[in-house]
């Protein structure tokens, strides 16, 4: 993995970010289902990473997945975020990390069978994400 391009340390992020936005977007967590803000948010815009700014996801890539969290499929970006293989939890899943600033965004599956066009969920914790609507 190349080096980010936004490289801060804990304490530089940790004074930038709010302690449950650390311990996601930092440290891999993962916030309860059906609460985030943006889990059905149909807004028009653009989703930034809530850590460093960069676009990630377009409002026009987000439907309806009903899994808790606001899903995409597919980034505005290829290169906006970076994939790894995650083995947590005794379970082969592939991590989503913004690409700039290497903080964890969530998971992304494949083959589930939603109807979209890349049959691929990316399963993105709202506290990463800031949504900045279209004007
Ligand atoms: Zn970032």
């Amino acid at each position: 993995m190349t080096s980010p391009k936004v490289a801060l340390t804990d304490d530089e992020w940790r004074a930038k970010l709010t302690p449950e936005e650390f311990a996601v977007l930092r440290r891999g967590g993962t916030e309860p289902p059906n609460i985030g803000e943006y889990t059905n948010t149909t807004t028009e815009g653009v989703y930034e990473c809530r850590a460093c700014g960069a676009e990630l996801f377009r409002s026009t890539e987000k439907f309806p997945s009903h899994c808790g969290w606001p899903s995409f499929f597919d980034p505005a970006d290829s290169d906006a975020v970076i994939l790894r293989p995650d083995d947590s939890l005794g379970m082969r899943r592939t991590e989503v990390l913004c690409a700039a600033c290497h903080s964890h965004l969530g998971h992304v599956f494949e083959g589930e069978g939603y109807p979209t066009p890349t049959d691929q969920r990316y399963c993105i914790n709202s506290i990463c994400l800031r949504l900045v609507p279209s004007s």
